[in-house]
């Protein structure tokens, strides 16, 4: 399959291993399929019955472990009515699993016998997982500090599980140096994971009777959902599916925000430094995909929205005091609910990742707020 830059234009065969333009650019699909959509409606839930729509040449053997078909569950929470949709009921627990699925299944198809990945935790516990159903040898990078519920996933996959010290962005630049020798299944440079995650607006789309929310808001790290999900709905666009995109929105949590200031003019990565978070997740300071993302969201009539702990600790409390057992990523979204045009009538949240992957500290953090401890 074909290979383009997003930034000179420039195209390559995705079999040469490039995980990069030679720009140093992200490389996008040239993939335009075309299909009926209607005709998915009677099939097995799950992403592979998109499968007419995803980039792989033999579909009937996808690399699957039952993930998408998340259920959309409309509840009132801090005063707002919100459509959310269970991502943190996946197979490892989080919609990495949408991409994983298709970039596996394309590794597959390529032959390759050995991946390298860096993540805070969920894109690692996911590849490590769909590598072990494929049979394909698997290093994972992770920050020193990535909470145990993720490293525990990545090892009994069976996946080599290295901590590298200083830091996401030591990480990154870690794997990236091993990246011209092994293959990079990276969930924010390779381009099939967006091609997994776009069908989250699928099941939008099909949840909600044919349309798109008028709104989502995705917790903003380096983007793989939001763009996915921006790919999903213009290809529905493009077939007459739909007619107007959904607003687009980031969250972040304002200590790690280089999206909100980028959205403001304000900086330039490079000059761009963090502090640290809670929302582990999103702790992402040099996004690969920065340009193509903005530009994203604002042709959707979007924007980017910052939170601060107290207010996503806040939000982490309502949601698993409401029954929503997440973690404080997940949160970041209901915190900046609050901030957005009350116009918008159906807004829709992705719960991207759940709790159960750092217990203690979701059920420390919700306590402090809830007032429910066990000592009175
Ligand atoms: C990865 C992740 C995100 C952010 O996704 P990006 O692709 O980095 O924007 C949000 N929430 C959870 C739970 C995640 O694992
Ligand atoms: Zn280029």
């Amino acid at each position: 399959m074909n290979l383009v830059c997003t930034e000179c234009g420039e195209s390559c065969n995705d079999s040469s291993s490039a995980w990069r333009c030679r720009c140093g650019a992200p490389l996008d699909l040239d993939f335009h399929p075309i299909y009926d959509f209607g005709c998915f409606a009677g099939r097995e839930p799950g992403i592979w019955r998109y499968r007419e729509a995803l980039p792989v040449e033999d579909p009937s053997a996808p690399v699957t472990l039952g993930e998408g078909g998340t259920p959309l569950i409309e509840s009132k929470i801090l005063g707002r009515r919100l459509l959310l949709k269970l991502e943190y009921i996946s197979p490892t627990g989080s919609f990495k699993d949408r991409g994983a699925s298709v970039l596996i299944s394309r590794a597959r198809e390529l032959g390759i016998e050995r991946v390298i990945e860096d993540s805070s935790g969920n894109a690692g516990a996911s590849i490590a997982t769909y590598c072990a159903a494929a049979g394909i040898a698997c290093e994972i990078l992770v920050p020193e500090g990535t909470s145990p519920g993720k490293t525990a996933q990545i090892e009994a996959a069976g996946a080599k599980l290295v901590r590298i010290p200083g830091g996401r962005e030591a990480t990154a630049d870690a794997a990236r140096k091993r990246a011209d020798k092994v293959f990079y299944a990276s969930h924010y440079w390779n381009p099939f994971f967006f091609h997994g995650t776009k069908t989250f607006a699928f099941e939008l789309v099909e949840q909600l009777g044919g349309r798109p929310p008028e709104a989502i808001v995705f917790p903003l790290g380096h983007g793989s959902l939001l763009y996915g999900t921006y790919i999903g709905f213009s290809e529905l666009k493009r077939l007459g599916v739909i007619n107007t995109l959904p607003a687009l929105i980031g969250a972040q949590a304002a200590a790690c925000s280089p999206f909100h200031h980028l959205h403001r003019g304000e900086v330039t990565l490079d000059s761009f430094t963090a502090g640290d978070t809670i929302a582990e997740g999103i702790r992402v300071t040099k996004p690969a995909r920065a340009g193509q993302i903005l530009r994203a969201i604002k042709e959707t009539g979007g924007l980017v929205v910052a939170v601060d702990e107290e207010e996503i600790i806040e939000a982490l409390a309502a949601l698993t005091s409401s029954g929503f057992f997440v973690e404080p990523t997940s949160a970041v979204p209901l915190a900046a609910v609050k901030k957005l045009d009350s116009a918008w009538e159906s807004v829709a949240i992705p719960l991207t990742g759940g709790g159960l992957k750092a217990p203690e500290i979701v059920a420390r953090l919700a306590k402090g707020i809830t007032g429910n401890s066990n000592c009175g």
